[in-house]
């Protein structure tokens, strides 16, 4: 997959054997994907893209509109994921250390100060989600550092609004996206696995592919899930 930008909107550009160009929008962060007849120059897919950004934005914006409105509050009795599976949020005030943790696969107790605010809320929420990724990736890195013959040097966590992950080859250093904790392991491995391919092969092209299909054969498959296309 190669991106193209046009007017500061990052375009997921695929080329693949079809007759005509496929433009989407997917919720909840107005991700913008085009599929495009493969012998299509880039000259045509960039003024198509462009003929087409009053559509894209009106559609970026209702989405922007519709996430405002189911904006969480962490309070409890909300609803939220935790590697693949929906946990109940259970807010508990303490004066000793704030932080998170599972209950009997049922609840996350948030332990926050009294009257604490939603964005400090959020923001224990999410340390909790750093942390927990932090334990979690690398023993993946290390398994798929064996099978493929490549070095990751350092990894890191950031929440990121269009991507699941990067990779920065010539530093060796992959980033993943803060959000994959709520995904299940396997989406959180496709992604360091796709990560890692990039040290093998920087473009999306068939190089790359043959390498993903050699070693997550189902990744296609993992890939749809984890965009909610399954
Ligand atoms: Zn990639």
């Amino acid at each position: 997959m190669d991106i193209i930008t046009v007017e500061n909107i990052d375009i997921d550009l695929i080329r693949k054997k079809i007759k005509n160009i496929h433009l989407s929008v997917y919720p909840p962060d107005g991700r913008v994907r085009l599929a495009v007849p493969e012998q299509m120059d880039d000259e045509a897919i960039r003024s198509f893209a462009v003929s087409k950004l009053p559509w894209i934005n009106k559609q970026r914006k209702k989405f922007a509109t519709q996430e405002r409105l189911t904006e969480r509050e962490f309070v409890s009795g909300e609803s939220h994921y935790f590697l693949g599976t929906r946990y109940l949020l259970n807010v508990i005030e303490t004066t000793g250390k704030q932080h998170a943790e599972l209950r009997n696969d049922e609840c996350i107790d948030l332990y926050v100060r009294s009257g604490s605010s939603v964005e400090k809320r959020e923001k224990i929420l999410s340390e909790w989600y750093r942390q927990n990724l932090k334990e979690i990736i690398p023993p993946y890195i290390e398994k798929w550092e064996n099978i493929m013959g490549v070095k990751v040097n350092d990894f890191g966590i950031k929440l990121m609004k269009t991507r699941w992950g990067t990779c920065n080859i010539r530093d060796k250093r992959i980033w993943i996206n803060l959000e994959l904790a709520k995904k299940n392991l396997r989406c959180i491995e496709y992604i360091v696995v796709h990560e890692m391919v990039h040290l093998l092969e920087k473009y999306h092209n068939q190089i790359f592919k043959n390498y993903m299909n050699k070693f997550l054969p189902d990744w296609k498959i993992i890939k749809d899930e984890l965009n909610g296309l399954a």
